[in-house]
Formats: structure tokens, sequence, C-alpha cells
């Protein structure tokens, strides 16, 4: 069959995507005997549109498991939504305008559920456009019953290890979003401040502490120096009475205080940040609690009762001014905590929170953290670092709506928690009653609900044991985790983000290490990111929406979108911009135009007939099979993108611009080639061909499909490219002299058309006499292939010179230099 004249992407891809749906290709078990090869896949939050980040990282994943796939593995690959907890609520709040308090809790649920479908409908169907081969009878969502239940049972299983702790402590506290927020949701911003100097008293004595939080001052419990500043020795063990609220509060000395920073004298306020935290841990100290969860100010600043905190810090930096106490004030910039999901700066409050203990096994989850596979590596110092510098235990509760609830009640009479029982799972304790009708330690028959909700990273870690079906009917756990030397593995393959190794992967180790004691997967491949696309540039050219990956896939094609995605390392970020998408499409090109011109000379090939290989033809497949072994290793280490250049060079230099061009004659079967050298021929170039597409199947799936199913899939009695066999031939074709003698005729090759492009003569501009000087036993090793150099070169003769005289061409170290007169009649262009 011939190749239509021209490719249509469009057409093509959506043609492909239906079919291999209908045909449920990447079903898992679809081939149950060959080994399982799981990837944990990352269930994007649903808190709005897709971005091109998505694609970025997605396909670098999707790239891996169709390798996998090609490898001869049963691939499991499903599709997760994380749609529970705080993200979801925030979409709900932006897009439909409420919030829970407004409509009641039972509503509000309801309408992020509802909102959340729409979203993940629209997810799935991008996803499937952009050729994602992942098996969505496999999918699930982080609030489904399955998810809920495993998540709940895991929590269960934490508690009953003494795992799992409830106690008033000072907790970071978003006052955006009212709630309790773990170490791993802050993040670090700039911000502009002020440095304000403030007097506390004693006796007539100031005492000069600078701060930039003056609305702290009325939540101040003591001042600290260093046990060497000499200036306030003195001081230590007496009392200073706090400007403007008139109590005193004791004078200490401590390590932590800076004698460099300000006067070296600080104000201990509970709780500032979390050095005040272990200041007020360590000595004991009150607690002065002065906003409520709102961020408003409360009876515990007299005179300053419901002003925000921004408002009361404009207030009393105005009455210090007017009592003399302020001695100064400066601007600075300085690192702040924000919440990640709303920016706001956090603060911390005191208030009974569930907590996961994890300080005590740091080393154990640094350990299991080694014995994964980080690509690149040092993705895993960043995860070593983040557990190293842990200082809280893992807050888990959340003072929010949609989410996990926690499966337990808790007496009111004695404190004791009574949790819900496995067949209950998933439970609302709201709305079910607890197993027992009275508390076993006490017999109270106040059993209390727990209101608060699971943090989404309790159920976003337990993504494994999702999708190992955790402890349910027809746990996976067995079939899917291998044995590596001394480490048990639950899964192959993680891919995310480098941006939330400290929460996804992290916590997900975590849960792996105490609720299994093993390793969650082999390897953890972790993508970087997407910056600050040249919006102007790319949507001058093509106009308004450009951006939404939607409109790009769609002008651009999936193919050429995937090709984008794969044209940057493993880790490191990069922008969408218009080269690599480019390079893509002349990559579809190219490969349609030259399948296109191969497939018409190959129409009588049978790639089974016995042949005679000429030593280009061999060089071709050695060629080929060096192309593999890199490509295949450099998938194996999910460098996508190493792997993809290994194809092109291959595909670009040796096939294209080299071996078709040298072995054309003989494939035309021109005069002088005789019929085993034609047949010879087409053999490599069918094999070559067939073995482009396959190595680039993973990266470009739809073309190279195309292009397989019109030709090779008959011939190869497959039915798809994507589960055809990885074409590993390194054994079979790997040949030292072959490719020795080929790069020989590539140097000739290569003078040649320097000559005629010095000359500014066509590439097919005639020639009478083509001149090679090399030594005696190199030219013994050319001499064999002069009928097709001298094809090639269009030459009418091929000669031997003993020495490169004047006009000879060197090419590079091979000690070949060639000469040639043109036959400049008609030769011109
Ligand atoms: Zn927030
Ligand atoms: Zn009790």
């Amino acid at each position: 069959m011939k190749l239509p004249k021209r490719y249509d992407p469009k057409a093509a891809e959506a043609k492909w995507q239906r079919h291999w749906a209908e045909e449920g290709l990447y079903r898992f078990d679809r081939f149950p005997d060959r080994p399982i090869y799981s990837i944990d896949t990352p269930p994007p939050t649903v808190s709005g549109a897709i971005h091109i980040g998505h694609v970025f990282s997605y396909v670098q994943a999707e790239i891996v498991a169709r390798f996998w796939r090609m490898r001869g593995h049963n691939v499991y690959y499903p599709f997760g939504f994380d749609d529970n907890g705080l993200p979801s609520e925030r979409l709900v709040e932006k897009e439909k305008g409420v919030k829970a308090t407004d409509v009641g809790r039972a509503r509000f649920v309801e309408m992020c559920l509802e909102l959340t479908k729409a979203y993940e409908e629209e997810f799935k169907i991008f996803w499937q456009s952009l050729g994602i081969s992942c098996d969505w009878d496999e999918d699930y969502s982080t609030i489904d019953p399955l998810s809920q239940r495993i998540s709940q049972r895991s929590f269960i299983d934490l508690y009953e290890k003494g795992r799992v702790y409830r106690k008033e402590a000072p907790t970071l506290w978003c006052p955006e979003c009212h709630t309790a927020i773990a170490q791993a949701e802050i993040e670090d911003a700039e911000h502009g401040s002020v440095f304000y100097d403030v007097a506390f008293r004693i006796g007539d004595r100031d005492l000069v502490i600078s701060t930039t939080r003056p609305e702290l001052i009325p939540a101040c419990v003591g001042m600290f120096a260093h046990p060497d500043d000499e200036r306030y020795r003195d001081l230590i063990g007496q009392r200073a009475t706090v400007p403007l609220f008139g109590y005193d509060v004791p004078i200490m000395e401590d390590d932590k205080a800076d004698p460099e920073k300000g006067t070296g004298l600080v104000m201990c306020c509970t709780f500032g940040d979390t050095t005040d935290i272990a200041w007020w841990q360590e000595h004991g100290l009150d607690t002065r609690i002065v906003f409520d969860a709102d961020g408003r100010m409360n009876e515990s600043a007299p005179g300053y009762e419901d002003l925000s905190l921004k408002d009361a810090r404009g207030r009393i930096v105005e009455d210090l001014e007017s009592a003399g106490l302020l001695k100064g004030q400066r601007p600075i910039t300085h690192a702040v905590n924000v919440h990640e999901r709303c920016g706001t700066e956090v603060e911390f409050s005191v208030a009974a929170q569930w907590f996961i203990r994890i300080l005590d096994i740091k080393e154990e989850i640094i350990e299991a953290g080694s014995k994964v596979n980080w690509c690149p590596d040092f993705m895993g110092v960043r995860f070593r670092n983040w557990v190293e510098n842990l200082k809280w235990d893992w807050c888990v509760s959340r003072q929010r709506y949609y989410g996990v609830p926690f499966p337990l009640w808790v007496c009111a009479g004695c404190g004791e928690v009574v949790l819900a029982t496995d067949e209950q799972l998933p439970v609302d304790p709201a709305t079910t009653s607890p197993p027992v009708d009275e508390c076993p330690k006490c017999g109270s028959v106040d059993l209390t609900p727990e209101h608060d909700i699971m943090d989404t990273w309790m159920t976003s870690s337990c993504t494994p044991f999702i999708n190992l079906k955790w402890r349910e009917p027809g746990d996976r756990l067995g079939r899917f985790a291998k044995v590596d030397g001394e480490t048990e593995y639950l899964m192959d393959l993680r891919p995310q983000a480098h941006d939330i190794i400290r929460t996804w992967a992290y916590y997900t180790i975590v849960k792996s290490v105490l609720n299994e004691g093993k390793v969650p997967w082999r390897t953890a491949m972790i993508s970087g990111h997407v910056l600050h696309p040249d919006r102007a540039k790319l949507s001058k050219s093509k106009g308004p929406g450009a951006h939404s990956p939607a409109a790009t896939v769609e002008q651009r094609s999936a193919d050429v979108v995937r090709y984008w995605a794969s044209s940057t390392r493993l880790g490191t970020d990069t922008m969408l911009v218009e080269e690599p998408l480019d390079a893509g499409h002349k990559l579809v090109v190219k490969l349609w135009n030259a399948s296109k011109f191969a497939i018409m000379r190959l129409e009588d090939c049978d790639p089974n007939a016995p042949r005679e290989l000429s030593i280009i033809d061999r060089w071709l497949l050695a060629r080929f099979a060096r192309a593999e072994a890199r490509a295949r290793s450099c998938f194996e280490e999910c460098e996508y993108h190493a792997a993809l250049e290994a194809a092109e060079s291959f595909f670009w230099r040796d096939l294209c611009d080299n071996y078709i061009e040298i072995a054309k004659k003989r494939l035309y079967g021109d005069e002088g080639y005789d019929e085993p050298g034609r047949r010879g021929a087409q053999h490599a170039l069918y094999q070559a061909l067939l073995g482009t597409l396959k190595l680039l199947a993973p990266i470009m799936p739809h073309v190279t499909e195309e292009i397989h199913s019109l030709f090779f899939a008959e011939r190869e009695a497959v039915e798809s490219l994507h589960v055809s066999a990885w074409p590993d031939r390194a054994q079979e074709w790997a040949d030292a002299e072959a490719e020795e003698v080929g790069e020989l005729a590539l140097a000739v090759v290569e003078g040649m058309r320097k000559i005629k492009s010095t000359a500014k003569a066509s590439v097919a501009a005639p020639v009478g006499t083509l001149s090679i000087a090399c030594d005696a036993d190199v030219w013994k090793k050319i001499e064999p292939l002069a009928q097709e150099l001298s094809g090639v070169s269009n030459a009418k003769r091929v000669e031997h010179a003993e020495e490169a005289g004047p006009g000879f061409v060197d090419t590079d170290a091979t000690g070949v230099a060639v000469s040639a007169d043109l036959i400049t009649e008609g030769g011109e262009e």
C-alpha cells in the first residue's frame, strides 16, 4: 500500500485515539502472563483548568509507560483525580461565590462533588486527546468510597500502631482558609515589612526590642537575651513591663537569642514563630492568644478587640508613638511563611488537632527514601534534606468540610477514642452510630463524632494502597510488590513533579513504611515545571487562546506537543516556546516523507526471505542497534530526552541523509545493480524504518502507528505498533567491521558534498572522476563500495589516489581525502 501524499494529523490522531479505546489496547491485564509494570499515577488536583505544566509532566511519564509496554510488560497504568479537600473547596468558593457557612455543610459538599465531576470529565477528554495510554477502567478519585475506605483504614492502622495522637498544640494556621495546615503546606515569600524599635520598661530603664509584629505585643510572655550578652546580664531573672498593655513578663537567657540581631534583646510571643514555640515549651511560659481563627483581635488585646491583625498593627504603632515608646523604625524585606494554597501569611494557633508521630522515625524515612531510585538522582537529596529539617509531627486534622472524615468518636466523659470497625468503612461518624453503645472505658453513652476532616495528603499518600486495593477483596499486593535484594517495593514507578517531593512523595513514603513496612516504589521519576511561557510571542502568531493546552494540541497536534514535552531533560524546568514545537513538526513531516519513499521501494519486500547484506546494509543495522541500545538504557532510567536524541540522530543522519542516498540506485534496481543487492537493501531499509518507528512510538504514538498500520502491521502480524515487541537486536546486528567501513564511506560522501557545495553545484551534479586519497589498507575497505559511492556522487569513475594533492578535501579524522572534477554543464542550479 502506498502512503497518502500528506499526513493529516488531526484526522489520524482522533482515529487512533478512538481505535485504541475501542480495542482496549492499554487495558491492564490484557496480557496477563506478562510481568507487571505498575505506575502510581499522580492524580491531578481538581482545583481549576488543566495547565501546560500538567501536559509536560504527564507526557513524560506516559512515554515511560509506553516503553515498558513495548518491552513486554503488563502495564498497570491507572488514572486518578485528587478531588477532596481544600483545593476543591476553594474552587467552589471561587466559581460559585459561596462559602460552606452560607449554604450548610451538606449542600456545600454536594456542590463540590458536582463541580469536580464536571472538571474531571473535561480533564479526561483532554488526556485522551493527548494519546495518554492509561486504563480508564482503573480510574479513581480520592473522594470515592474506595479511596475513603482505604484512607480511613490506613488511619485506623496507624492509630492501632500508636502513631496517632491528639493534643492541644500550637499549630500552623491559615487565617484565610480557617484551618490548621501542615509544615509541608507553607512556602517562603519575600514580603516588605518594617522593623519597629519598641521600648519595654524596667523601672526607669528602657529595654528596646526590634519587631516586625507589633500587633503581637499583647501576646508577649517573656523576653530573652543570649547568656553571653554582657549588656543584659544584670537583668536576667527580673521582670519588665509590656508597653501599652502594662503587665509584667520575665527576662530570661537562651542560646537562641542572637546578640547580633537588633538590640540583642527579643520578645517571645505566643506565637510569632517557631522559636517562640520552642521557648514556650522549654521555659514553660504562659499562653496569650490575642486573635481568633479569622485573624481578628480578641479580648486578650484590650482596646484592640475586633480589629484585623493589620489594622491592629497600625493602631498599636500609633499608640506606641504617642506614648513615646516607639524608638525607631526602618523598612526591611524578609522571608515570611505563607500558605501555599492561598498565599496568606500563616499564623500559629492553639487548638486540639490530630497528629501522626513522625519525628522519632526520621531515620527510617530517610533510609526508605534512599532505597528509591530517584530520577534524576539529585531529587533524592531534596527529599533527604526535607526530612532532615522536619520540625513537626504531621498535623492531619483540618477544620473544613469536603474531605475524608476521621473514622472515630470521642467519649465526652473520659476522652477515650472509639474507632469505626472495618465493616463500617467508609464512615462519616456525624451520620453513623458508633460500633458500641457506650464508652468501653467509663461507660458513658455520650460518644461525640469527630467533625474535623483529614488533610488531603492523608488520602493522596495512600495512592499505592488505592492502586493495590489494599486489604480489599482482590488485593493486588502479592501481584504488584517486588523484591530487589533486601528491599520490597509496592510498585514500580511514581511519576510526579518536583514541587511535591516534600508533600506527596514524602507522605507516601511515610505511609508505606508505617502501614506496610515497605518502600512504595522502585523508581521516582521527578519532572520539572513549565515557567512563564513566552505569551506575547506565541499569542501574536497563533491568536488568542494559544495557551490553553487544548488549543495548543488543536493547533500543533498531540504528537508535536508530546515532542515538545520530551525536548527537555527530566527534572528540568522549561518554557512553551516555538522552537521545539517546530522541530517536532519537522520530524513528523520527515518521518512521513521518508516512509513514503521507503515503502514504495519495499512493496515486494518479504522480511523473512533469505538475503545477502552488503557491508553498507550491515552498517545501517549496526548503527540502528547502537541507537536502540542507547535509547533502551535511557528509557529505563526515565531519560526520554536522551532516548529521543538517539532515535532522531539515527533517523536523520544514518537513515535519511546517508543510507537512503547511498542505496537509492540499488533500491531502484538501476542498471548495474543485481537482484540480490536490491533484496539486501530492502531488508536493511525495512528493518531500519520499522525500528525507527518503534524507537519513536513512545514519544509520537500517532504518526508512528499510522505509518506502521499502512505497511508493517500486516507483514509483522501485530495488531498495533504499541503492543509490538521492542526492537532489541543488538546481539544480532552489532558489527564493528561494518561500522568502520560505513564511516569511511560516509567520509567520502561528506567530502563530496563539501566540494559540490563550495562550487555551488547541486548535490546531484555529475562528476567525472572521484579520487579518494587514503592508505592502501583503507582503500581495500572502501573499494567494494566503489559502485555505490559513484552512484551517490553521480561520478563516472571512482579511483584510488596515493596522495592527497591540491584540490583534495580532508574529511576529519578518517584519513580519507577526496577530490572531484565537476562536470559543470547543466550541473549548475
Ligand atoms: Zn489559606
Ligand atoms: Zn469514656
